[in-house]
């Protein structure tokens, strides 16, 4: 082992499936599992003479995007052809944007992590879809044939680069699931990785902490779990290191990433960018979005993501913020902080209890907080889910929590059962919870469970 201290090196590139109605360039519907090759038409599927015509909306949901990464909006963004040979590309080139992509520079802060520069994002079509057949693999090497679908042919496909910014897999996480989160909160795509409406190619080097240059990085194409994304990187990480520990030296290849071995096997070499030998769109005119338009966007947008996290990090910590936010329940804590709840129990309230109409947040925060049954408490929640709820009924149903009334209860319990008193008297204090247990049947669980076990450690210390 050498006693240089490597610094992984980790840069995305994301893409996310528009949720527009119809296809990048033609009128085609999208349909998510419709019938193979029902969704084409002669612009998508390449007929002499058909000419595309760009999607509004989707140039639309770019500009949000790129807006809500704090990117620079193009005036003038230009479509290419990126122009490469595969069964699945039937024009022979794939339309994208090259040299002047609809949103130039710009970033994200991830709450608690750092902030990663945004190179591009821009807008392009998808390929249609390859399903090898046959043979012993049912992989592409080894397959008898293979046959292809032209319905996701077309489908406009927004891909964000991001700069190198990130150096651990944590980073790359974090950074993906707020990215993703942004996107979905936007309503611009599902971002579902496993329905393959969002992919990301992981670009990963090492260099040696305090190196400031890039060495030759792998390419993990088309990775679609956070899981494998997390553990392709680590893989990728291991293996460079221990190649230059060796003493080798590397090469800018693709991988693809076998999660069953846990190895990465190169893929082929990377094509310089060169080899798709780009050229501007003969047949599209350039992008040119009206500045009042992006005006509007940009104050439509809702409070993003990353935000809020950091907003309820004051109150909670980066974590429970990240998780609130993630899980879509914040609004909700912060609801029952409103109106006095506090913040740690109104963000476990949230989590546990957030099936409730947001308009009872006031009624259940005042329940929560007064000493009301158990049961009281699950019939206000279970209640808020369907409809409005006052909470006075609830409240009237307070918990008994007077001494006097469970004293003689808890005396009762100790004495029939000696056995549990002298196990817990004999350091098994777990034994408390079958105490608690007893005095609340007793009560019908109208007991304070705060009072009883106070009174119970009492007496029972004895
Ligand atoms: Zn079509």
């Amino acid at each position: 082992m050498s006693s240089t201290e490597w610094e992984p090196v980790i840069g995305l590139e994301v893409h996310a499936h528009l949720k527009t109605r119809t296809k990048m360039f033609c009128r085609c519907e999208l349909a998510y599992g419709a019938g193979e090759n029902t969704r084409t038409c002669p612009v998508c599927l390449a007929h002499p003479g058909a000419l595309p015509v760009p999607n509004r909306k989707a140039i639309q949901y770019t500009i949000e995007l790129g807006l809500a990464l704090g990117c620079e909006i193009s005036e003038r963004a230009i479509f290419a052809r990126k122009n490469y040979f595969y069964p699945d590309l039937p024009k022979g080139y794939q339309i994208s944007q090259y040299e002047a992509p609809l949103c130039g520079p710009g970033a994200l802060d991830v709450p608690g992590g750092v902030r990663v520069g945004i190179t591009r994002a821009h807008l392009e079509e998808d390929a249609a879809k390859t399903v090898h057949a046959g043979g012993a693999t049912g992989r592409s090497v080894g397959a008898d044939y293979s046959l292809v679908d032209f319905n996701r042919g077309g489908t406009p496909l927004l891909e964000i680069v991001s700069e190198p910014d990130l150096h651990s897999a944590d980073d790359a996480d974090r950074f993906l699931r707020l990215l993703r989160q942004t996107i979905v909160e936007l309503g611009i795509s599902d971002a579902e990785m496993e329905k393959g409406t969002l992919r990301a190619d992981v670009n990963v080097s090492v260099r040696p902490r305090g190196e400031t240059g890039f060495r030759p990085r792998w390419e993990l194409k088309n990775m679609n779990s956070f899981t494998f994304i997390r553990r392709g990187i680590e893989a990728a990480v291991r293996e460079q290191i221990a190649a230059y520990d060796r003493g080798e030296t590397l090469e800018q290849s693709t991988y693809d990433y076998d999660p069953d071995t846990d190895r990465l096997t190169v893929h082929r070499s990377k094509e310089e960018a060169d080899d798709y030998r780009y050229f501007p769109e003969p047949d599209l005119v350039p992008v040119a979005p009206p500045a009042d338009l992006v005006e509007r966007l940009r104050s439509g947008l809702p409070e993003l993501p990353g935000a809020r996290i950091e907003r309820l990090a004051e109150h909670l910590g980066v974590e429970s913020a990240s998780q609130l936010v993630s899980t879509g329940n914040d609004a909700k804590a912060e609801a029952f902080a409103a109106h006095g709840v506090e913040w740690k129990a109104a963000a476990a309230l949230a989590m546990n209890r957030g099936d409730f109409l947001p308009e009872n947040a006031e009624a259940l925060a005042r329940i929560v907080q007064a000493n009301v049954t158990r049961e009281a408490l699950d019939e206000a929640f279970a209640a808020a889910a369907s409809g409005p709820i006052e909470a006075d009924p609830y409240l009237a149903q307070t918990a008994l929590g007077d001494e006097s009334e469970l004293g003689p209860v808890i005396d009762a319990i100790l004495a029939a059962n000696p056995g549990q008193v002298a196990t817990y008297r004999g350091g098994k204090e777990g034994v408390l919870g079958f105490f608690v247990g007893a005095v609340m049947r007793e009560t019908q669980g109208k007991a304070d469970p705060k009072v009883v076990n106070r009174l119970l450690r009492e007496k029972l210390r004895g």
